[in-house]
């Protein structure tokens, strides 16, 4: 755990700005992105302040990514994307992050490369995205046994 990094602080205004909680996976929790231009878009964070993918065991890196397919499939099976992006950059907060990045045929930057801010900006009405939380939510426990 490091003091200053927004994804260890259980309340830290960075990271609430930009993302809510939805759930705990194995070793991971997933946070969904408010800015929505990419419909789905969520955050997947290592739940200790690993820095870099290479820091994890050939065993963490496997329960890791275990994670980020189990989340990637429940926004599959919501959002019925035609690809997702998966972005590891950690140039501003070097704790093990992925982002999630459904992207769909004719819509934003389809065959063009992800932003991470794409303008015009677009967020949910916060009921709206308690909605979309929920059905992660639901989605993820609903394949807790079988995946
Ligand atoms: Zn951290």
């Amino acid at each position: 755990m490091e003091e200053k990094c927004m994804y260890c602080q259980a309340e830290d205004e960075r990271r609430l700005e930009l993302m809510t909680k939805v759930a705990k996976l194995q070793v991971s929790t997933l946070h969904f992105y408010r800015e929505q231009s990419y419909p789905g878009r969520c955050v997947l964070v290592h739940g200790e302040h690993v820095q870099k993918l290479t820091d994890l065991t050939p065993e963490a890196y496997a329960v890791f990514f275990a994670d980020v397919a189990r989340a990637a499939q429940a926004l599959t099976e919501l959002y019925h994307p035609d690809k997702i992006n998966y972005l590891v950059l950690g140039d501003l907060c070097p704790h093990l992050h992925i982002h999630l990045v459904p992207k769909y045929e004719g819509r934003t930057d389809w065959g063009g490369i992800f932003q991470m801010m794409p303008e015009p900006r677009r967020y949910l009405e916060e009921a709206q995205e308690q909605v979309e939380i929920q059905r992660i939510r639901e989605k993820l426990e609903e394949m807790a046994n079988g995946f």
